[in-house]
C-alpha cells in the first residue's frame, strides 16, 4: 500500500453516497458532495463554520451545523479544510459563532 503522502490517487479524500436518504443534507454545495465528513471532525473544536448553538435535553450547548457546507464542498477542498483545522485543534467551549470568524465557502483553497 502506498502512503497517502506520496500517492497521486486522491480517492481517500472523499466520496458521495448518492443513495443516502438524506441527500442533499446541506444546501449550497457546488462541487462534488463529500460525504466523508458526514460527522464533522470539528464538531467539538473551534471552527469557522456558520453554526447555530442550541441546548440539548441534558443542558449541554451543541452546534447545529445545518447551514454549513465546508466539510462537503468538493473532495479535495473539504479534505484540505478539515486537515488544516485539525493541525492545531482548540476545544470549543460552547460559545456562539462570531460572525467575524466565518469563512465563506468559496474562499477555501484547493491546495
Ligand atoms: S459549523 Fe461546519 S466546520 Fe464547524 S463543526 Fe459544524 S459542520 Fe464542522
Amino acid at each position: 500500500m502506498e502512503p497517502k503522502d506520496t500517492t497521486n490517487n486522491e480517492a481517500f479524500k472523499g466520496f458521495s453516497n448518492s443513495n443516502c436518504p438524506f441527500m442533499p443534507c446541506h444546501k449550497g454545495v457546488e462541487r462534488e458532495f463529500n460525504c466523508l465528513f458526514c460527522y464533522c471532525p470539528l464538531i467539538a473544536y473551534e471552527c469557522p463554520g456558520p453554526y447555530q448553538v442550541f441546548t440539548d435535553g441534558n443542558g449541554l450547548r451543541r452546534k447545529d451545523c445545518s447551514a454549513c457546507t465546508l466539510p462537503h464542498n468538493g473532495y479535495r477542498r473539504s479534505w484540505n479544510f478539515i486537515q488544516r483545522w485539525l493541525e492545531r485543534p482548540k476545544i470549543w467551549d460552547g460559545h456562539d459563532q462570531d460572525p467575524r470568524r466565518l469563512k465563506q465557502p468559496n474562499t477555501e483553497s484547493d491546495g
